[in-house]
């Protein structure tokens, strides 16, 4: 397990790394990969239902922000208030400045999250009651659009089936909010269903894009391509690297 300190890659402001772009980068998710291609691997093997996919930064195993995605779940354990408090933090900083860049320049009718994958969890989403109570951006539009439908799937599967949408959405726009992308299964599954139930715009927020620091040579680029951390830049509005 790394014990790799965030501290002199991407500038960590609050631990956060700002996720990287061109040659050798995802265009839709900003995993690092070979430069040959221009999509990882996931998102080869992927549906694509959402119109941009905007991390606020990665989640890099080890880091402060990693263990917070991983913790504030877990209602046991005594970090959860304080991971909690960060991640609401973090997504209404950002969701202040870069709404309008995660809607290619208009708001928002409708904001959501990625469901739990079993419906008994789902019950007591917490991401859903973070956005809805501490996110006050967008909490007033923040609606439950999607449930799990109990159909089975894997997790890192794209498989529209394992959700059903709970309202028409004809012609709205809406900003899918969840806390970590891994392989993209789940939000493109859950993309791909708001779509069908009639959402004309689906973009995604990740609060952390997960990058396993000890794959491949990735902790090498991390350190080497420095892309410091800025609120005033998202993947969407800042200059090219
Ligand atoms: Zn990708
Ligand atoms: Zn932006």
């Amino acid at each position: 397990m790394s014990n790799l300190q965030i501290t002199g890659v991407g500038s960590g402001v609050d631990g956060l790394v700002a996720p990287l772009s061109g040659p050798g980068v995802c265009r839709i998710c900003f995993n690092l990969i070979g430069s040959a291609s221009t999509l990882c691997r996931a998102c080869l093997a992927s549906e694509h239902h959402l119109d941009v996919v905007v991390p606020i930064s990665y989640s890099v195993n080890g880091s402060g922000l990693h263990r917070k995605i991983v913790a504030y779940k877990r209602h046991a354990e005594p970090f959860v208030a304080y991971a909690i408090r960060d991640l609401a933090a973090i997504l209404e900083r950002f969701l202040a400045v870069h709404e309008l860049c995660l809607g290619a320049g208009q708001p928002f009718d409708l904001v959501t999250t990625v469901p739990s994958s079993d419906r008994q969890r789902d019950r007591h989403n917490q991401l859903r009651r973070v956005v809805a109570e501490l996110v006050p951006t967008v909490g007033a539009r923040h609606g439950r659009l999607l449930a799990p439908s109990g159909v089975a799937a894997g997790r890192r599967a794209f498989c529209p089936g394992r959700y059903q949408a709970l309202a028409s959405l004809h012609g709205q726009r809406v900003l899918l909010i969840d806390d970590m992308w891994t392989t993209g299964a789940s939000a493109q599954s859950a993309a791909a269903v708001l779509r069908a139930a009639g959402a004309s715009y689906v973009a995604a927020a990740v609060i952390g894009r997960h990058l396993n620091i000890e794959y491949s040579d990735n902790r090498r680029r991390l350190e080497v391509l420095r892309w410091g951390f800025s609120w005033g830049n998202c993947v969407v509005c800042r200059p090219p690297m």
